[in-house]
This record gives C-alpha cells, structure tokens and sequence, in this order.
C-alpha cells in the first residue's frame, strides 16, 4: 500500500501524486531509475511525435479506435473479479491479456492512436484490477513497454505490407508482415520487463526474467487473438464478437493454472509444498524405475533452528529458511525437486543415472551441507542490519533401487537416517542403507571421522 508523507494510507480514489519526493519511483537504485525513465520518456516522444508534426487520423482510423476501444475495456470489465483473483495468487510475470487490443490496434491504427489505446486500456485495468497491488510508478513502466511494443510492431507491419494492410483481402504478404510484427511485439515487450527485472534483481538470472514456457506462450496466444481480431475487423468489425469468447475462456485457463501453482506452492520459501512434493516425486520415482538408475531422497533439518528464532526473533527464522531454499535451489539440478517439508525441514529428490552410486548422493549432500554452512543472511529490525552465520544442516539420505520403492518407505529410510545424523553431533550427512525389508543390508553411510 502507497503511504502519504504523513504515514497515512492514502483515501480510497486518491492518489498521492502531490507529494513528489515522497513516490517510491526514488526509492529505486540509480542504476534501475535512469533507463526506467529513458524508456518511459522515449514512449512519450514516440506517441507525441506525429501529433506535433501535424499529421491527423482518418474517420475510418477513429471508428475503429472506437471499437477496438470499447471491446478492450468492455474485455476488462467482465474479466476484473478474474484478473483480480489472478494478481492476488501470483506476483510472478503477468502476461496482460489486453494485448489482445493493443496488439489489433498497433496493425490497424497509425502509431499515436494504438499507442493512446494502449494507454487507455493499461490505466483502466490497472486502476479496476491491478491497483493498489501494482504501484503507479511501477504501472508507468509496464505502460510504455506496452507502447514501445506497440510501436514497434506497428512500425514492421507497415515497413513489411505498406499501407495494403487494413482492406480485405488479407493476403501472403501481409500475413507475413502479422507474424514478423507479432514477433516484434512479443521481444520488445519481454526485453524491455527482462531488463528491468535483471537490473533490479541482479541475482536473478536471465531465463527465470524472461519467464517460463507458459508464461510466453501465453503471450503469443494473446497475440494470436489479437492478429485475429484485426483481420476480422478488416472484414466486420461484428466479427470480433467471436474473439471475446475465447479471451474469457482463456483468461479462466490461466487463473486456474496460477490457483494450481499457489496451490503447490509454499509461500516463505517458494518451493513446493509437502503434498506437491509427495505427488510429484512418487510420479518422478515410477518413471525412473523404468528409466534411468537409482535416484536419492534427502531430508535436510536446520540445527538448533529453534535458538536463531528465540534469539532473533521468527521474522529472523523465516529469513533463514528463504536463504536456504535459495541455496537448494542452486545446489540441485533442473530434473531434481526441491520442497520444504514442514518446519525447518526440507526434501530432495535427487535423479539419478545408471551410473550413479551411493557415494554420488553421499557427495550431492556434502555439498548442500557445506553450502549451508557457507550462508550469511542479513535482515533489518527497527534497531538496524543484522547478520546470521554459521548455520548448519543434518541431512539423512536414501537411495532408491531400479526395481523401485515408494516415496513413503524411503522418506522413511532418509529420516531414520537423519536421526542418526542428529546423534552423531549434527552438522553432518549420513545416507540409509537399510530399507525395512531388506535386512541383509544394514548401517548408515556417514563421513569419515574429522570430515567435519
Ligand atoms: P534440531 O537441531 O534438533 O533440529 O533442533 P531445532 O531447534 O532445529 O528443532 P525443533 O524441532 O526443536 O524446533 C524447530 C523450530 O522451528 C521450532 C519452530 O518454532 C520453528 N519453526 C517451524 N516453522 C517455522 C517457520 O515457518 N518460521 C520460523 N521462523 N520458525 C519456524
Ligand atoms: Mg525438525
Ligand atoms: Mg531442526
């Protein structure tokens, strides 16, 4: 929530745009601050630019920024209670499915006028679905990404099919012209958020700021839609009735994808949850027994967890556990599966390949607890920055055979295993050997003496 100079929240309607020093635009680091201003000053110019030298809109290029228009913000208002709920459960990339219009208006209007569109339907759904979520400064941005593409995208339709696109029939060349702009669209609006989220976020890394496969091809749907819908105007604009069907549809499918991650989701570290990691690794053990060779479970429990939380306060202890979710995230390989399993405790599944060996697994979890071991957190409290180190993890692993165990019997191998970790001093792996029906193999793999 935006809060005004004096602390207050600001009333319902009103924006604080009065006290200027006090936005949270300068709260951004200089290095994200200037080329966020340069793309948002660049939109502008771009959009004012034919204005000033005079060059007008047709009746035609009116009426149908009229009906694009109205399609674009009667879209938003039937879809709001869903966009809303969508916002809510994720804060990840958020593909806008208004780019259905602004696209159809970037291939049908001259620059100005798709760019004014884009601006109208960006404000309304912002204002209707977005804000106070989303903040002005941060919805500024978005707003010239979306010009910017959509100037860009108009500028290759026209430079590919010039002045032929607009008038039935809608041949080769033009949709030629549809796919090279669809595609410029699609890259100038990714670049342009990747860039940002990469300058702000320098930790992150370049496939997770461009986004995942959905999240893109979601895009490029809406795009679809949205090239669809200016050839249908082309021919009636009647025919656009056709598209909002298919919007609302597809803006369901998305909600329901996001509620389903939310769902899996463990909210203080981001790793899924205990039940989505059980469903999903018994899926990952049938396979591989078919597969590839044997795979490990590990369970990893912070030591003396409950100590950082008495001395540090739980806002300290949450921290802790989002530093080593990370660390795991980074430790383990894209196949593996990470989860928080409850508490101060998390689960890998590590895959495995025919070459793997009990020793493989052993080292995989040395690694992890070395990499803890290595951590240093910072957190702020009233009284200013604080540090925690010299964490430490016991991990109890379990190696599960081609001829295959369930998830549950080897949860329970790696726990025991743990347990036995826990006795031995902490701070330390030790892998199971023992499945409970396989008698003739027992003991715990553990370091050597002094390994640690
Ligand atoms: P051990 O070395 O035996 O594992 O000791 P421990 O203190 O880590 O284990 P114990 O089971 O005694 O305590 C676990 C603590 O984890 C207690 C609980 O308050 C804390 N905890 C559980 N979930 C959360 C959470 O979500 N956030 C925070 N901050 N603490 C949590
Ligand atoms: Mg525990
Ligand atoms: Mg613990």
């Amino acid at each position: 929530m935006t809060v005004e100079r004096d602390g207050r929240r600001p009333r319902a309607g009103r924006l604080p745009v009065s006290a200027v020093s006090s936005w949270p635009v300068w709260g951004m680091p200089r290095r994200v601050l200037a080329p966020v201003l340069l793309v948002e000053l660049t939109a502008l110019l771009l959009t004012v630019a034919p204005g000033v030298a005079g060059v007008l809109p047709r009746p035609t290029d009116l009426r149908t920024l009229a009906i694009v228009g109205l399609l674009g913000l009667a879209h938003t208002e039937v879809a709001v209670r869903v966009e809303r709920q969508r916002r809510r459960v994720t804060e990840a990339l958020h593909v806008d499915l208004t780019s259905v219009w602004t696209f159809a208006a970037a291939l049908l209007l001259p620059p100005t006028l798709a760019a004014l569109l884009a601006v109208v339907l960006q404000v309304h759904i912002w204002r209707r679905a977005w804000y106070p979520r989303v903040p002005l400064f941060r919805q500024l941005f978005s707003i010239a990404t979306v010009v910017l593409a959509c100037l860009a995208a108009g500028g290759v339709a026209r430079s590919f099919a010039p002045g032929a696109f607009g008038q039935p029939p809608i041949g080769l060349a033009e949709l030629e012209s549809i796919g090279l702009a669809l595609l410029t669209y699609a890259v100038v609006n990714s670049a342009l958020v990747a860039g940002a989220i990469l300058l702000s976020a320098p930790q992150q890394d370049v496939a997770g700021a461009i986004g995942g496969w959905d999240e893109n091809l979601l895009e490029i749907a809406t795009l679809c839609l949205g090239a669809l819908t200016a050839i249908g105007l082309t021919i009636s604009p009647y025919l656009t009735g056709f598209v909002l069907p298919a919007l609302l549809l597809l803006h369901r499918a998305v909600l329901v994808r996001h509620l389903q991650e939310a769902a899996d989701t463990d909210v203080k570290t981001g790793l899924l949850n205990a039940a989505a990691w059980h469903g999903r690794a018994e899926d990952e053990i049938r396979r591989a027994g078919e597969r590839d060779g044997p795979g490990a479970v590990l369970v990893i429990d912070l030591d003396h967890f409950k100590r950082i939380n008495d001395r540090h306060g739980h806002v300290a202890g949450d921290a802790v556990l989002a530093a080593v979710a990370d660390a795991l995230r980074s430790e383990i390989r894209e196949h593996d599966l990470v989860g928080r399993f409850g508490g101060e405790e998390f689960v890998v599944l590590l895959a495995g390949s025919p070459d793997d060996t009990e020793t493989a697994f052993f080292l995989v979890a040395e690694r992890i607890r070395r990499r803890i071991r290595e951590l240093s957190i910072e957190f702020t409290t009233a009284d200013g920055v604080h540090g925690i180190s010299g964490l430490s993890v016991s991990i109890g692993g379990a190696v599960h055979p081609l001829d295959g165990h369930d998830v549950r019997t080897l949860l329970h191998v790696a726990d025991t295993a743990l347990y036995a970790a826990k006795r031995a001093g902490r701070d330390t792996v030790h892998i199971g050997l023992q499945l409970p029906d396989q008698r003739a193999r027992p003991g715990t793999m553990a370091p050597p003496a002094g390994e640690h």
